[in-house]
């Protein structure tokens, strides 16, 4: 074991200073902490918050949010704009426009609300249920309302309504089809409605979300479609509701080149849509696509960016500005809808391990020698073992498979017992973990040895369900930075693959960040006996939940909101507790009560049949009710 290992390390080693930054460090406990405020000192050990939680009782698995995290990032996203739009002399303002769907937990979309009335925030609705949410929460005097998604008359009468209850509400044309919805609506109300229109750009995006954009993308009008509309709003008489022109090229946009064509394209666009006579045409709005960076790379790989957020703004605004002024059109006011870099950062999920399943023999010094009784494969096997040197170390890997595939040809013909053949599988472990063991650090591996790793890492069970609390890292095999939150003094000796509570093979992780590919193991500490060992997953915030589902009837996790107080004491502002059982069931239209009455008719049964005694069956009923109202983790 490395015994000069020290925090640095373990801040290097899991990266922390490149996906964490400024919010993730360690402290001298060896502890993950967390200093969520701008300009502030003040921290959260993360560790103890979590064995402060446990003795409330608010178990793991567990959603940490932190809400100052949401405050700075809304604030860091408004001052990156008004930098830019101060140092070039835009001529309008930028606001940011916060889209529901990405984080529609009460409690987020309050607390974005409360603390964005400083800078601005609006919101984006995309569905009837978060327009219905976005009217209820906005202030009503400076709330702007972006309504996307696919429109019925309802959802345009609701939405002409919010404007009635005095917040600017923009109605952006999704498809072709709600320009004359919108026109009939608004005849009817008596509403000046304040139209947008989505464009279907050419330039496309890069990244995991790229059908966003180009002629076949869901949404969006045409070229020809947003000309026709222009004609139709003019004889209407309403071509003054014209006033947004809006894009979205996909989320998580890697690469800040896809960003530029697009604002290009776009600036031609409303310099455009006004020389034919829109001229109350004055806002743009970008979409989303500000990328996070996940793994800390830099990169354009799809789970990190090649550019920051001062960057993107500086583009944006800058893009808008020389175009319109080589046209010679005032410069719109821009609103941007990011989503995933507002909200990915303040959520963080805590789970422990719950076991480690190791490969082969623990102990080398347990190894028997076969004797001349054994079958010759078993000795063959010990050879290969015996033999292992930096070498020989591909012949002995060649033996050892062929010596484990004729072992398993014999057992299924019956020439080998149970006993030999799982020795012989002890062995093939045993040998393949020495010649990891002699080729680590050299120069060059042959390619099947570097498989070892991954092939001989233990998998660490963990309590949590990856469908549940992080669904794209198994639909889209997105990448979230996983480590422990403590022990971080000490040398992490196991490479691991992490396995979720679910029964499905597809419901573990082993894809994890590294600087310059994907790392297929994750390096942890050995659990220690009667010792919980916590892990977390990180940047969670922005759509996992909403997209988490019921996979094994795993429900929501508990989930806190937490602010840093004075000194290095935290505020627990909120806790929501997770689903119990009876409540998942309930999703799936079981009732408890009829569970209940159920259970009890059989086990009356027994009784009158003799099977059970009367305790017996006042045991079962009583575990039975009490794990309908339990929590669908284990605790
Ligand atoms: N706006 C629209 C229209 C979207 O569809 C999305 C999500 O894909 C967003 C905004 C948010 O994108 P992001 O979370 O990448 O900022």
């Amino acid at each position: 074991m490395n015994q000069n290992w020290t925090i640095h390390d373990s801040l290097e080693h899991y990266l922390i200073g490149r996906w964490g930054q400024p919010y993730f460090s360690i402290n001298n406990k060896g502890n993950l902490i967390c200093q969520p405020k701008l300009n502030s000192t003040s921290t959260i050990d993360i560790k103890e918050l979590i064995d402060d939680l446990k003795k409330r009782g608010i178990k793991p698995p567990l959603l940490i949010r932190f809400n100052d995290i949401l405050n700075a990032q809304v604030k860091s996203l408004y001052q990156c704009f008004q930098k830019c739009i101060k140092d070039y002399k835009y001529n309008a303002t930028y606001r940011s426009v916060m889209p529901i769907k990405v984080n529609q937990q009460r409690h987020v979309v309050e607390q974005l609300v409360e603390h964005g009335q400083h800078f601005n925030l609006g919101l984006e609705a995309g569905s009837k249920p978060e327009l219905l949410v976005a009217m209820a929460l906005l202030k009503k005097d400076n709330g702007l309302l972006i309504c996307n998604g696919y429109k019925d008359e309802d959802y345009i009468e609701t939405a002409l309504h919010a404007e009635r209850l005095g917040i600017k509400t923009i109605l952006v044309l999704d498809r072709f089809a709600e320009l004359p919805m919108v026109i009939a609506v608004a005849k009817r109300l008596g509403i000046k409605p304040r139209i947008g229109l989505r464009a279907k750009l050419a330039a496309r995006g890069k990244g995991r979300w790229v059908e966003s954009s180009g002629d076949r993308s869901k949404f969006g009008l045409s070229i020809r479609e947003i000309t026709q509309t222009v004609e139709i709003l003019k004889a209407e008489g309403m071509v003054d509701c014209l006033n947004l022109l809006h894009f979205h090229i996909g989320s998580q946009i890697t690469t800040i080149r896809s960003i530029k064509n697009a604002m290009r394209e776009a600036a031609h666009l409303y310099c455009g849509l006004r020389s034919i006579g829109c001229t109350a045409l004055d806002h743009i709005d970008v979409g989303g696509g500000l990328a996070v960076d996940y793994d800390g790379s830099q990169t354009n790989f799809h789970s990190s960016m090649n550019y920051s957020m001062q960057e993107y703004a500086n583009d944006v605004v800058s893009v808008m500005q020389d175009i319109c002024d080589e046209i010679g059109e005032p410069h719109p006011h821009i609103i941007s809808e990011s989503g995933r870099a507002l909200v990915a950062h303040h959520a963080v999920l805590i789970f422990d391990v719950l076991g480690v399943n190791e490969l082969g023999v623990k102990d080398e010094a347990l190894i028997i020698k076969p004797t001349d009784d054994d079958h010759t494969v078993l000795h063959s096997m010990y050879e290969a073992y015996l033999n292992v040197s930096a070498k020989n170390a591909q012949e002995c890997f060649n033996d050892a498979v062929t010596a484990k595939e004729e072992s398993v040809a014999l057992f299924s013909h019956g020439v080998i017992d149970i006993e030999t053949r799982a020795q012989i599988d002890e062995l093939f472990w045993a040998t393949c973990k020495k010649i990891l063991k002699t080729t680590q650090g050299q120069n060059y591996v042959p390619e099947d040895l570097n498989k070892l790793t991954k092939m001989l890492s233990d998998t660490y069970y963990c309590n949590f369900s990856v469908f549940q609390s992080i669904p794209d890292a198994w639909a889209v095999g997105h990448l979230f930075p996983i480590m422990p939150i403590h022990r971080l003094n000490e040398a992490p000796t196991q490479e691991a693959i992490l396995a979720d509570l679910t029964c499905d093979s597809d419901g573990k992780i082993d894809q994890f960040i590294d600087l310059r590919d994907v790392k297929r193991t994750l390096r942890l500490h050995k659990p220690q006996e009667g010792e919980s060992y916590y892990l977390g997953a990180f940047l969670v915030g922005a759509y996992q939940e909403t997209l988490g589902d019921l996979h094994n009837l795993f429900g929501d996790t508990n989930a806190i909101h937490v602010s840093v107080g004075e000194g290095d004491r935290y505020l627990l502002e909120n806790v929501v507790v997770g689903d119990t059982v009876s409540e998942v069931l309930s999703y799936v239209e079981y009732d408890r009560l009829d569970l209940v009455r159920r259970v009890r008719d059989s086990a009356e049964l027994a009784v009158r049949r003799g099977e059970i005694s009367f305790e017996q069956s006042a045991e079962l009923m009583k575990r039975y009710e009490e794990g309908l109202l339990g929590y669908t983790y284990l605790v």
